[in-house]
């Protein structure tokens, strides 16, 4: 981890003293964005592309779509499109949220760099840190974060804590203004490229169970951390085991107060499933792609199969109508609620849907890489859709908290 020494902290870029109107942004986003990159081309045919919600990649195509993307944010945080909806004082331009959607929609036309590889850093942990951090730790870390020159990843889940994190292990004891951490980690993506991590500890122990932990955002490169790249069914390593063994952190490095980790993380994971949840649109995009290929295949004509695409795309339709609608009703806290599980969960049925038409269509060719157009790519989304179902919370916890906290349903 960087400390606030060591990284140079950039010039923050000079927000407008006016608000322009919602046009006019997305005009000088459109602006921005076509000065780097190429408009992305419509896919004719879904021949090459990759389909994975979770894609993998060798280590060195990962390392150079990594630099790349912390290029990009570099570049779009100087220009004043790093932190649309941020506080000016950490660099932001304090404009509401309805305009960093409008830059994401921007965003999407182009050829950007994949931005899946600050989406923990950027987008989840920076709102997480504004809402439960001191003020000198969001001074220290904020600006790094968002402009990527710190990339971050999540400390949470363990061997025997993964839907449970209240039972989570990893053991903080105090020493001086330091914590020392021992315990293990696992399924930490992007543990091997980041600086930081956001970790769950247990600080108190005899306490009940989710009263004593407490959150931390720790160095990863240090002596106590081992990282050990986990190999996945897909055939890429995109997260790892995490051992901690005598690591340490200072207590200005605590987010929140002591003992106050649970609700750290839970404010953290809400922005981790409406990221997923407010994904949608690949789902309606796939829809399409499947229209090409039973096309391609000489199937499009088969009732069943039109059936299933109907549904997917009605399905598809409703989650994004009910997701926009929940955003609409969203409190001020800007933290996005409960219901956001749902958004998820549909899309990840949605998913399901997808594959499994896909399959009916390319029958036993789902799951042989036999060189014909897109075969390769369905089998990849049927694999990394399975990621996403647990990822973030499994589709099973989804539904607890739809049940329990959406629709105040009793306890079982
Ligand atoms: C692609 C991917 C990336 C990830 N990245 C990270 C990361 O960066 N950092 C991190 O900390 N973790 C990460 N995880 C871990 C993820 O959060 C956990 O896998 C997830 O919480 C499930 O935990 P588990 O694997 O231990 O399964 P378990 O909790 O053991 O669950 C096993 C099964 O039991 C069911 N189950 C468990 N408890 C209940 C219950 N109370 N009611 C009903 N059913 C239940 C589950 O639904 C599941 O089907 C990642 C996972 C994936 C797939």
């Amino acid at each position: 981890m960087p400390t606030s020494a060591s990284v140079p902290l950039p010039t923050s870029p000079q927000p407008s003293t006016r608000r322009p109107g919602l046009d006019a942004f997305r005009a000088e986003a459109h602006d921005f964005v076509a000065a780097h990159h190429p408009l992305r081309a419509g896919a004719e045919s879904p021949s090459d592309e990759d389909f994975s919600v979770l894609p993998e990649k060798t280590a060195a195509l990962e390392q150079r779509e990594l630099e790349s993307a912390l290029s990009w944010r570099r570049t779009a945080y100087d220009a004043g499109f790093g932190w649309i909806d941020g506080p000016v004082e950490h660099g932001g331009r304090g404009l509401p949220a309805a305009y960093a959607s409008a830059y994401r929609d921007v965003e999407r036309q182009y050829e950007v760099p994949d931005e899946a590889y600050t989406r923990f850093s950027v987008a989840i942990l920076c709102p997480t840190l504004l809402s439960h951090a001191s003020a000198a730790l969001r001074e220290e870390v904020l600006t790094p974060l968002r402009r990527a020159d710190t990339v971050a990843c999540q400390l949470f889940s363990e061997p025997d804590a993964g839907s449970d994190m209240a039972s989570a292990r990893t053991r903080a004891t105090r020493d001086g203004d330091s914590w020392v951490v021992d315990g293990q980690k696992v399924w930490t993506s992007g543990a091997h490229y980041s600086r930081v991590g956001l970790l769950l500890a247990r600080t108190e122990l005899g306490t009940r169970r989710n009263a004593g932990l407490t959150a931390f955002l720790i160095d990863m490169d240090q002596p106590g951390i081992e990282v050990r790249p986990i190999r996945q069914l897909t055939g890429g390593s995109s997260f790892s085991e995490v051992f901690l063994d005598g690591a340490r952190v200072l207590d200005t490095r605590r987010v929140g107060d002591l003992g106050a980790g649970w609700q750290v993380i839970s404010t953290t994971m809400r922005y981790e499933r409406a990221i997923i949840g407010t994904d949608g649109g690949v789902d309606l995009l796939l829809a399409r792609r499947l229209v090409d290929l039973a096309r391609s295949r000489d199937c499009w004509d088969d009732p069943g199969i039109r059936d299933a695409v109907g549904e997917i795309v009605a399905h598809g339709r409703a989650a994004a109508l009910m997701t926009q609608r929940f955003l609409d009703q969203a409190d001020d806290s800007g933290i996005p609620g409960p219901e956001m599980s749902l958004s998820k969960l549909m899309l990840t049925d949605n998913l399901l849907r997808i594959s499994s038409t896909a399959q009916r269509v390319l029958g036993t060719g789902f799951a042989t890489d036999s060189g014909e157009a897109a075969t390769y790519a369905w089998h990849q989304l049927a694999l990394t859709t399975e990621g996403l179902r647990t990822g973030g919370g499994t589709d099973e916890i989804m539904r607890t908290i739809v049940a329990q906290r959406v629709l105040g349903l009793p306890r079982s």
